[in-house]
């Protein structure tokens, strides 16, 4: 079983018909599913699953599972407290699958928003967890991070509306290729699959899996938090949305 990822070719997608394909203690398996899973420093997403027969049964995360029989597939977490309804759910079972869109567009502004910040300081990162609350990037470094500066070129960017694309490419074609190994090398995965990069297009590329929006203006309004030291060679960026 391989739950196909919907999210991954359109991360506008809201809601997808599906099927259940197994029921664990780990949470609700799927055929297809708009349900980000969390990784790549990216949150997981709520939302609901609705019934051929009208009950909602509340998706409280997105994982990918760790052990057991569906190791790194995607499961759907239900909420607490829905013992009825989970007991009634039988694999095969139609679900209609609906994200809490309201929070995952926050994760795609924040996580657009975190590619534009690493590529207006142009410093290497290791470190990147994206919530609806904040984006938070450590930034390998050992000089202060001037947070107007970062504010303003941010906002240039927003207000410059950069269209933001999907590569589809692979591991021996970025090595082929000089200069794309010189931009997105440090971040090159390790396994010989297929690799996503995500374009803003004359800014950034970089491999990534998770959810952006189309074009830098629909980051809208975004701000540094707060910049600490994480350690001697860290600095830690904190961004928030400002609406
Ligand atoms: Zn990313």
């Amino acid at each position: 079983m391989t739950t196909k990822p919907l999210y991954a070719s359109d991360a506008y997608l809201t809601q997808c018909a599906s099927v259940v394909v197994d029921i664990t203690a780990e949470g609700i398996f799927l055929s297809e599913t708009v349900f980000y899973p969390l990784g790549g420093g990216q949150a997981g997403d709520a939302g609901m699953l609705v019934t051929e027969g009208g009950e909602t049964l509340f998706i409280a995360d997105t994982r990918k599972t760790r052990e057991g029989i569906y190791l790194g597939e995607t499961a759907h977490v239900p909420a607490d407290g829905q013992h009825d309804i989970l007991s009634r759910l039988r694999k095969g079972d139609k679900v209609q699958a609906r994200i809490d869109w309201e929070k995952r567009l926050r994760h795609m502004r924040l996580h657009t928003a975190s590619h534009v910040a690493g590529a207006i300081l142009g410093i290497e990162t290791d470190g990147c967890s994206v919530t609806s609350a904040h984006a938070r990037l450590d930034f390998v470094t050992t000089d202060p991070i001037d947070p107007e500066m970062l504010n303003h070129a941010l906002e240039q960017v927003v207000i410059a509306g950069r269209e933001v694309t999907l590569e589809l490419t692979s591991v021996n074609e970025i090595e082929r290729q000089p200069e794309l190994l010189a931009t997105v090398g440090s971040n090159l995965p390790v396994s010989d699959d297929a690799v996503r990069l995500v374009h803003i297009v004359g800014l950034d590329l970089q491999p990534c899996a998770g959810t952006h929006v189309r074009n830098t203006r629909e980051i809208g309004g975004v701000r540094v938090k707060k910049i600490e030291k994480k350690s001697s060679r860290t600095r830690r960026v904190t961004l928030e949305l400002i609406n």
